[in-house]
């Protein structure tokens, strides 16, 4: 794992706080969404589908460090949309990083040689750039030719300016393990600090539906890839933990923790986690201690039921982590467990269906912007 000691011993430190003080729900890393525009617009993506009136808000400076104080957490992940669209994205970071915050700033890089010296390299501040795999691969994922060649590039630069990068990558039902780990392989070649991989969340609202993964491909594929790591010796430096690594490996029952990634976005605070909006808090007080946890997660709810993303079970694994340091140390020095029966799953006949509330809050958010007439003029139905 390639998390530093010192934000490992931080987070750490802020865990064990929570801890004594008896909290048993409590967030890790905040999700600040400041913007859904975006300069892609990806097969795979559920961000980016709403009326030009909301793509055109953002949440100002002030807001942004309101939701990171509110809410605490000792990571922020700026996501999006695309953060460096926002003009005081520069602030918002300095920002966080005087409150002694990790931020990790997304980015699909197409920006980032253009806007990177508005920032300085520390060891708080790592870019996440988002590659879904090799050049093809990425560049079909994206809907663009050229993307993957101008993100390495600004990968590249970064690293040669002194930054801290990850690579951000979600893989869908058409990756190939052998093609995967040679992506693992030449990320890591181009000096990058951390992989973040995770398979894609189903959105509703994405374009392509037919590529996401269910849960018995994912074990398999993951399985798949981190077997050719070992077999040629590969030294992929993932930044998520060995649980979550083993959890994806199909070994570990988890369910998952959803307010350990709160979202904070032009909506509001998003109910119950950052992949489903099905209604907004006004302050993460009322998001903590009025959502209805359990009417969400595998086996509570039908749209749960394929998601084994990082912003849901990361915290799972954490906490897991926390309680059984033993078994967590021993999966870290061996690996995830790449043969044998998978760890049983959790039933989902029992899942609650569906409820497809999505234009229900885009023509509310409409009508408080007094936009109410643009809903007829968009795609948001
Ligand atoms: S399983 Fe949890 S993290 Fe995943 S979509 Fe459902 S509530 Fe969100």
């Amino acid at each position: 794992m390639t998390i530093p000691l010192r934000q490992q011993a931080r987070v750490g430190s802020y865990i064990l706080r929570q801890k004594l003080a008896g909290r048993e729900k409590y967030p890790l890393v905040l999700m600040l969404e400041p913007l859904f525009r975006c300069n892609l617009a990806c097969a795979g993506c559920g961000k980016i589908d709403y009326p030009k009136p909301i793509l055109d808000q953002r949440l100002s400076l002030e807001d942004s460090l309101g939701a990171v104080d509110e809410c605490g957490a000792p990571v922020v992940s700026i996501a999006g949309g695309e953060p460096l669209l926002h003009k005081e994205m520069p602030e918002i970071v300095r920002g966080i990083i005087a409150r002694k915050k990790y931020v990790y700033l997304c980015t699909n890089a197409l920006l980032l040689d253009k806007r990177m010296d508005d920032y300085e390299p520390s060891h708080f501040f790592t870019w996440s750039v988002h590659l879904d795999g090799d050049r093809q691969e990425h560049d079909k994922s994206v809907c663009q030719q050229g993307v993957y060649d101008r993100a390495t590039e600004a990968i590249r630069r970064a690293k040669e300016k002194g930054f801290r990068v990850n690579i951000n990558c979600t893989l869908f039902n058409t990756a190939e393990p052998e093609r995967t780990a040679r992506f693992f392989d030449d990320v890591m070649d181009m000096g990058v600090d951390g992989i973040t991989v995770s398979p894609g969340y189903a959105y509703e609202r994405a374009p392509d539906q037919e590529h996401f993964l269910n849960r018995t491909r994912t074990k398999t594929l993951f399985r798949d890839i981190f077997k050719l790591g070992r077999e040629r010796g590969s030294k992929w430096d993932f930044a998520q933990s060995s649980l979550f690594l083993d959890f994806l490996a199909g070994n570990q029952t988890y369910h998952c923790t959803p307010w350990g990634n709160p979202t904070r976005n032009v909506f509001g605070w998003q109910r119950p986690c950052y992949l489903l909006g099905e209604g907004y808090a006004k302050s993460f007080k009322e998001l903590m201690e009025e959502t209805d946890w359990d009417a969400y997660g595998v086996g509570n709810y039908e749209k749960c039921a394929d998601c084994m993303v990082h912003s849901g079970f990361e915290a799972s694994a954490v906490k897991d982590a926390v309680q059984n340091p033993m078994k967590a140390w021993a999966v870290s020095r061996r690996g995830p467990k790449l043969d044998g029966d998978f760890a049983e799953d959790i039933p989902l006949d029992k899942a609650r269906p569906a409820e497809y509330v999505f234009s229900r809050h885009v023509d509310d958010k409409l009508e408080e912007l007094g936009q109410s007439g643009a809903k007829d003029r968009t795609a948001a139905e």
